[in-house]
């Protein structure tokens, strides 16, 4: 039996990248440090504010939901509400369970008929619904609702396929999602910034997580070919080169900083 490298418990993970074995307890502390890192970073948690959770049922939104809420549990000034895209699939059914055991808020919008038609006749095709098309109609819910931001489930795996392709495809714009999370002085106006807490924690973490935690989740896989390719071949380069998922990561966050010509970078206040 392998032990933790920070008490004597038995180890539950073997993190590659930092050369650590960590117990259950000190992997929920890890895992916990890095989301506090991310929502710091963003600086929109120095007010009081509302927050969307989209909750597509996915491991990646069960755990983020799970821990935001444990995170501003004594934050009265926080309101969290569930965002939930109604596709009459496994992952609705769990968003809506999920929501539920949470004592999440939780607004609701079906899918269009037309749009789901197309997707039991090609199953186990890509998911008909473009990323973009979902985070508009999740903005549009996150308006009516009138959340101050947006909080997805994207983990480091799904950010650091983003970048890769973005590099691979030349198209640095194609970044604009994970971007508007790390300069809140950058925010258009009207526009609502979609910060993404888990994107620090890999995949297989999330998945840990969720698991070890008994949350409420459904399968998802619903991407396209480049993206499951691309998803795959970095997988096998971060297993020989571990850290890999987070230098993409970073040459975004470095992006970020360079696009931003101000210094008045915002600090919030320490959780809890
Ligand atoms: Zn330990």
């Amino acid at each position: 039996m392998t032990r933790c490298c920070k008490c004597p418990m038995p180890a539950v993970i073997y993190q590659k990248y930092s050369g650590m074995h960590l117990c259950q307890s000190h992997f929920d502390d890890d895992v916990h440090r890095k989301v506090r890192e991310t929502l710091r970073q963003t600086g929109l948690f120095a007010h009081g504010l509302r927050l969307a959770l989209a909750m597509d049922g996915g491991k990646g939104s069960a755990v983020m939901a799970n821990i935001i809420k444990d995170l501003f549990a004594r934050r009265r000034d926080i309101d969290l509400v569930a965002l939930i895209l109604d596709d009459h699939g496994p992952g609705a059914k769990a968003a809506r369970i999920a929501s539920q055991q949470l004592g999440l808020r939780a607004s609701i919008d079906a899918l269009p008929v037309s749009l789901l038609n197309d997707r039991e006749a090609s199953d186990p095709a890509p998911d008909p619904i473009s990323f973009a098309q979902k985070m508009r109609m999740m903005t549009g819910l996150a308006r009516e609702m009138g959340a101050d931001a947006i909080a997805t489930g994207h983990d480091l795996d799904d950010v650091a396929t983003d970048v890769f392709i973005s590099y691979l495809e030349g198209d640095l714009d194609g970044l604009q999602y994970g971007r508007r999370e790390t300069r809140p002085d950058r925010y258009e106006e009207g526009m609502i910034p979609i910060i993404q807490p888990l994107r620090r924690i890999p995949g297989k973490e999330v998945r840990l997580y969720a698991l070890q935690h008994g949350l409420c989740f459904a399968e998802m896989g619903m991407e396209d070919e480049l993206h499951r390719e691309a998803r795959q071949e970095l997988c096998r380069f971060d297993s020989r080169h571990p850290g890999t998922k987070y230098s993409l990561l970073r040459s975004l966050e470095k992006l970020d900083l360079e696009k931003s010509d101000r210094s008045g970078s915002q600090r919030s206040k320490a959780f809890k």
